[in-house]
């Protein structure tokens, strides 16, 4: 079972990773301690500030459980995540480039390699533009995220879901590397969803 120091090691990861920027901010990361607790990364402090003691420990249902730092609006739409999907463990919000990149084009990834099935469960879809932290754009990101493991949010960025926060890190990852080549790709033309040689090759 991953704790809350598993969490600020991912957290400072990121940031040494590039998949998060300086300051303050840098999205927002959380875990599920058990059935009903949540910790949460706070607003205004950035990555390298993190430690046991100024992590917020939420409710899944909304309420403070610890709350020694300033709640971030992302919080709510965590939640929301964690009360629609028993099967998630752990969430990863980021503005990395090349996501945001494609968020600010509008522009889903369809299932274009093979290795998103298993870090995204299939193609990272893109939800509508609301205002952060209202119902609309919580709903909005539970629609669109699915049953998958990854959704791009439009003029924001990416949100990225796992059972642990191992698998939740590796695909961000992914998808920030998918992106850059996705975005390089359809510079170069056209790029087509593989789901069309299921029936070419298999029949
Ligand atoms: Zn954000």
């Amino acid at each position: 079972m991953e704790r809350t120091t598993d969490l600020i090691d991912v957290a400072k990861l990121l940031k040494k990773e590039g998949l998060v920027s300086d300051g303050v901010n840098k999205g927002s990361i959380s875990l599920r301690l058990n059935k009903t607790e949540i910790a949460v990364s706070p607003s205004k402090l950035s990555y390298e500030e993190l430690n046991e003691n100024n992590i917020n420990i939420m409710n899944i249902d909304g309420s403070a459980i610890s709350q020694p730092s300033p709640i971030s609006r992302d919080t709510y739409f965590h939640l929301k995540i964690y009360q629609e999907r028993s099967d998630v463990n752990a969430i990863i919000h980021t503005h990395s480039k090349y996501a945001l990149a494609l968020a600010l084009a509008n522009k889903e990834i369809p299932f274009v390699i093979y290795g998103m099935k298993q870090h995204c469960g299939g193609k990272v879809d893109i939800a509508p533009f609301y205002f952060p932290n209202t119902p609309e754009c919580n709903e909005a990101i539970i629609r669109y995220l699915g049953n998958r493991n990854a959704v791009l949010l439009r003029n924001h960025g990416l949100v990225c879901v796992g059972k642990t926060l191992k698998d939740c890190y590796e695909t961000a990852v992914f998808v920030e590397s998918l992106a850059e080549s996705y975005v390089h790709a359809l510079q170069l033309g056209a790029v087509e969803d593989i789901e069309k040689w299921k029936e070419v090759n298999y029949g």
